[in-house]
């Protein structure tokens, strides 16, 4: 059978395979030398003396047994002694040498093993905040990052130290191999044989763990899901009010178990077939002992040659164990590294290099969404359906509709987070898609449904908003107040330097109402000329809103940028110059609140109930 067809039934590996696994190591290679390059030529220079170091201490056993059986009855003088003292001097400071290389050994290792965590997370985290977002709607992709994230920086460190491995075994089997050719020219070749059954199986282990790590990602994704609930603080509440903490707690253990159970069947065939390896290795090694004492008892070998020989064959097998165990893990290594460069090769975001987010974009005319399609990947509903909407410049635009009628939707294709399907996006008559995206997204704000609160003082939770390394103070309170946050903010233990999380010390917890304000404060500080805000009244009661809407009023008069405001709330959207009403991906009616109510149609007779339901609530009825 010739060799590739072995390899491919036995191992499952072809040459492209195999190729794969050479040019993941090339990339790691590169991958360490950026990130601890000298550190990484020290290590390589270490791992050839350390493999220089054992070779001595061999040869000089032989010197040493051999003299001191002369010196044996010859009395104390130097010239019976010599024989004996020098190569034991000399095995004395080959062993402080070897003490003092294994330190520095481990010290290289460490400053190695940060600086390369650090650089592929900071690589990892670069790709994590450029991929397109549609990434992050494939379980699939999301599993392959996650499986750079857990091992990459390790696999990089590993290869590396496990090519100082090979470099270092190696060069002390060759020397073992050279002493040991002086018996028999078989010795070197058995040496070597008697350790390839435990190969093959390192080999076939270390792939089967591959992949059974490979497999399991989705399981291990949601034993951490499980994990990270029950020690969380956010939804710690509604776990014990649900007393939902024994449901997470027996899914934890079902998946824990099911990874328990493979892992360990795994470990124990494993373990069966190394058993087997091991006991064929020291078979081979009991016969040559046995053939050496032969030669010994006939008068062919020395005391000293009988040292040298175990001490050789014996350094040779363990250094071919190690050597084994080298060469698996760098295959191992290579497996896991494929993960994170193809998590590096994921598309990224259509960003030219010159694009930079210091000037927005002006706006002279409107925004005009023309004939948009658009599904989400992975779906064939069409969340908008040949959509059309303008924006005029300067002024302030609503679009209400019920839950998944598709406003939000139209938020993240503004902001170009996907792209439609058919239709296009113009600003003044330019495609979206032409401009640069930077500078396109520097030219919006926008409050999101879902605003992140970050764990950061309230002023930096403000200042994100336009962070160019530094907090305006003053446009943070500008704009806290502006959003309704002032009073509140101020009122906090440290005020606009209190911690808006209670995940670290002397931190404050909001309301999700005040949550949402400083989301707003966010959007109103960073000034962009196209302001997007997605139910930016869901949270308020009534009498906020109302403040809310006029003090914002005010403010886009004053400013005079371009409003678009998603609601499902008719007394927000009735403040808009026009206000398009949508269901299901389509628009439905459009007009201003007069207009609308004239019409008689969907807005008019939503209105006619949304105040009747409110009929209780007099302010609403006022508005
Ligand atoms: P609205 O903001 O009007 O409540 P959305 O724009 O969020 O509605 O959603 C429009 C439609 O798209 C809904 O049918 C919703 O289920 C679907 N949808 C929203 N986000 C996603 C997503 N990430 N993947 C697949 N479908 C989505």
């Amino acid at each position: 059978m010739p060799v590739q067809k072995i390899l491919l039934t036995r191992f499952d590996l072809d040459i492209d395979f195999l190729m794969r696994r050479f040019t993941a190591g090339k990339k790691a290679l590169v991958l360490v030398w950026e990130s601890a390059g000298i550190w990484a030529a020290g290590w390589l220079l270490l791992a050839v003396l350390r493999g220089v170091l054992p070779v001595g201490i061999v040869y000089l056993t032989k010197h040493l047994v051999n003299g001191l059986a002369e010196a044996v009855g010859a009395g104390l003088n130097w010239q019976s002694l010599e024989p004996v003292i020098i190569p034991a001097a000399l095995m004395g400071i080959i062993m402080v040498l070897m003490q003092v290389f294994d330190l520095l050994a481990t010290w290289i290792r460490t400053a190695m093993a940060e600086l390369i965590q650090d650089h592929v997370k900071g690589l990892i985290h670069e790709q994590g905040g450029s991929v397109v977002l549609t990434f992050y709607e494939s379980p699939d992709r999301i599993d392959g990052m996650q499986r750079a994230n857990s091992q990459a920086g390790q696999s990089s460190l590993s290869l590396l130290q496990n090519i100082g491995g090979i470099l270092t075994n190696l060069i002390t089997l060759i020397g073992v191999a050279i002493l040991l050719l002086a018996y028999s020219i078989w010795l070197p070749v058995l040496l070597v044989l008697s350790t390839l059954p435990a190969l093959a199986i390192l080999l076939r282990h270390h792939q089967l763990h591959h992949r059974w790590w490979k497999a399991t990602t989705a399981d291990r994704r949601w034993a951490d899901y499980y994990d990270l609930y029950q020690t969380y603080n956010e939804p710690a509440q509604e776990l014990r009010l649900l007393n939902l903490n024994k449901v997470f707690h027996a899914n934890y253990q079902t998946v824990r178990a099911r990874l328990r159970s493979s892992r360990l069947d795994l470990l124990r065939r494993q373990s069966l077939a190394q058993a087997g390896a091991t006991f064929l290795g020291l078979l081979i090694m009991a016969a040559i002992i046995g053939w050496m004492v032969l030669r010994a008892v006939r008068g062919l070998a020395q005391l000293g040659d009988l040292a040298l020989f175990y001490q050789a064959f014996n350094q040779g097998q363990s250094i071919m164990r190690s050597l084994m165990g080298n060469v698996g893990q760098l295959y191992a290594d290579t497996l896991f590294l494929e993960h994170l460069f193809s998590f590096l090769d994921e598309e990224r975001e259509d960003l030219a290099s010159d694009d930079d987010d210091s000037e927005p974009l002006g706006i002279e005319r409107a925004i005009e969404l023309e004939d948009i399609s658009f599904c989400y990947p992975g779906s064939d509903l069409l969340a908008l359906d040949h959509f059309s909407l303008v924006i005029p410049r300067g002024k302030m635009v609503a679009i209400v509709g019920p839950n998944g009628a598709g406003k939000s939707t139209l938020l993240k294709l503004l902001c170009r987070f996907y792209e439609p399907r058919e239709g296009s996006i113009k600003i003044d008559g330019v495609d979206i898609r032409e401009l640069p995206l930077l500078r396109l997204r520097r030219m919006l704000s926008v409050l999101f449904q879902h605003p992140t609160r970050y764990v950061a003082s309230a002023a930096e939770n403000i200042a994100y908003g336009d962070y160019r390394g530094e907090v305006n103070r003053e446009e943070v309170e500008a704009a806290g107040k502006e959003a309704g946050a002032h009073e509140f903010i101020t009122r906090l233990p440290h005020g606009y330097d209190t911690l808006l999380s209670k995940l670290f010390e002397n931190g404050a917890e909001l309301s999700g109402g005040q949550k949402q304000r400083v989301a707003l404060a966010r959007a109103m500080y960073r000034k962009a000329p196209v302001v997007i805000f997605d139910e930016p009244t869901s949270f308020m009661d009534s009498w906020a809103e109302i403040e809310w809407l006029d003090r914002f009023c005010r403010h886009h008069e004053r400013v005079n940028n371009t409003v678009v405001l998603i609601t499902h709330r008719f007394t927000t959207a009735m403040r808009a110059d026009v206000i398009y009403v949508m269901d299901n991906g389509r628009i439905l009616e459009s007009g201003s609140h007069e207009e609308l109510l004239r019409q008689g149609g969907l807005y008019a007779s939503s209105w006619a109930s949304q105040v009747e339901s409110h009929a209780q609530d007099p302010l609403r009825v006022v508005a």
